[in-house]
């Protein structure tokens, strides 16, 4: 039995030059944390791949469901497995034997064998004939087939060993989270927040959450709602902490002194700046948003100007030109779907108004601002929020800034 290797392949685009190393490191320290638990003997950087080398004697089974798991890391295109083998040809052929038997349902294949050193007296056209014969020998109902085939076995020589894999999967692909920064994600329990979320996290950012319960003017089962959620997202290693706010008394605020038209406005412009100050906090560079054009009355034009301009920082709204067929698609996909459909009340609808402002004049929102005691507020509630924190091993917590600063 050889040893066991699942190899994450990883596109190169946007790769060049000095960004590439620290994009690998990342990558690679992401699938360590991962794996943490699972027999795993070492992570190391091969040939532009991340390898990981598992345990002598695990079992099949076992390596599919880490390869899975690694399929689910951002940054990940496929994910291989297969195994490593001494630099000999012998050796190299009766593994890729063991690794054709493990690939699953094929017809055809051929084999793709290179070497990245010209001391391995065999050169990749020889081992391409050598590995060749001896599947067929082996799979003699098997077509071999130069274009387009089925399957690829892959043998590849790099220094003294050789690594050689035959089944595949594909990854979600984006860059490895703690590659692109920090943004604060404005998590509701629906179905749209947690997948603008992901959109974030697959290209590259650790992604914090903010959410707004009705607490206590609700019961507490949006923030359990929203806590599933975040565990789904955990498993990708894309998540960092939620920070939840009990926001009901505000809105009972809110709902009583300005124009039932407008509250909603005005509640989510306070939850903007409450999460831009949460941004600073954590050094977080823009707020996401599961917003879609035209959703609902808070999402047409003029209302997300008139909520954009409570902040300063930029806003990502991921899903705002896609609609809602295809965000139930992505949130069944990443898992989250089930969760989100649960009733919960959310804070959103605890006071709402009959008919909400669809056109809502920027001029109208602040005069009916101008009486709140927004800045105490945002202060406030900033003071009282409540953390949770989730495994995501590129996050850091930044040090605390010192008063004066
Ligand atoms: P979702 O399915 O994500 O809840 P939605 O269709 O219900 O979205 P809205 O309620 O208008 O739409 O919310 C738009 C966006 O505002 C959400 O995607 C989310 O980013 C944010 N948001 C809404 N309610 C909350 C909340 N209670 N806590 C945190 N963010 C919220
Ligand atoms: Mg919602």
């Amino acid at each position: 039995m050889f040893q066991r290797i699942c190899l994450v392949h990883y596109h190169e685009i946007g790769l060049k030059g000095h960004n590439r190393s620290s994009f690998e490191m990342r990558l690679l320290k992401n699938v360590e944390a991962m794996l943490d638990g699972y027999p795993v003997v070492t992570v190391r950087k091969i040939s532009g791949r991340v390898c990981v080398f598992l345990k002598e004697e695990t079992e099949y089974d076992l390596a599919c469901e880490i390869a899975d798991k690694l399929a689910c890391v951002p940054g990940t295109a496929r994910v291989s497995s297969g195994y490593k083998t001494e630099r000999d040809i012998d050796e190299i052929g009766r593994a890729a034997v063991d690794a054709m038997h493990e690939a699953g349902r094929f017809e055809s294949f051929k084999v793709a064998a290179r070497r990245s050193h010209t001391d391995f007296e065999i050169d990749s056209m020889q081992m391409n004939q050598l590995v060749g014969s001896l599947l067929c020998e082996a799979f003699p109902e098997k077509k071999v087939q130069m274009k387009d085939p089925d399957l690829k076995v892959c043998v590849e020589v790099v220094q003294s060993s050789a690594y050689v894999y035959a089944r595949s999967i594909p990854g979600v692909g984006g860059l490895p989270v703690g590659s692109s920064g920090r943004v604060m994600c404005l998590l509701s329990s629906g179905i749209d927040s947690p997948v603008a979320t992901w959109r974030l996290a697959r290209r590259g950012a650790i992604c914090i959450g903010v959410h707004f319960s009705g607490r206590p003017q609700t019961s507490a089962t949006s923030e359990y709602l929203v806590d599933d959620i975040a565990h789904v997202l955990e498993k990708t290693g894309c998540i960092a902490r939620v920070y939840t706010v009990p926001f009901g008394d505000y809105q009972r605020e809110i709902a009583g002194s300005v124009p039932p038209g407008l509250r909603v406005i005005m509640y989510r412009r306070l939850m903007f700046k409450v999460a831009q100050a949460l941004a600073a906090r954590e050094k977080a560079g823009a707020l996401v948003t599961g917003e879609s054009l035209g959703q609902v009355a808070s999402q047409t034009l003029e209302n997300i100007a008139a909520t954009d301009s409570a902040v300063s920082m930029p806003v990502f709204r991921p899903l705002i030109g896609t609609d809602k067929q295809e965000i139930i698609a992505q949130a069944k996909e990443l898992g989250t779907f089930e969760i989100s459909s649960q009733d919960a009340p959310d804070c959103c609808t605890l006071f709402m108004p009959r008919s909400p402002e669809t056109h809502a004049k920027l001029a109208d929102v602040l005069e009916a601002e101008k009486p709140l005691p927004i800045d105490a507020w945002v202060a406030e509630i900033v003071e009282n929020v409540e953390v949770r924190d989730y495994a995501c091993p590129a996050y850091k917590p930044k040090k605390p800034q010192p008063a004066n600063s």
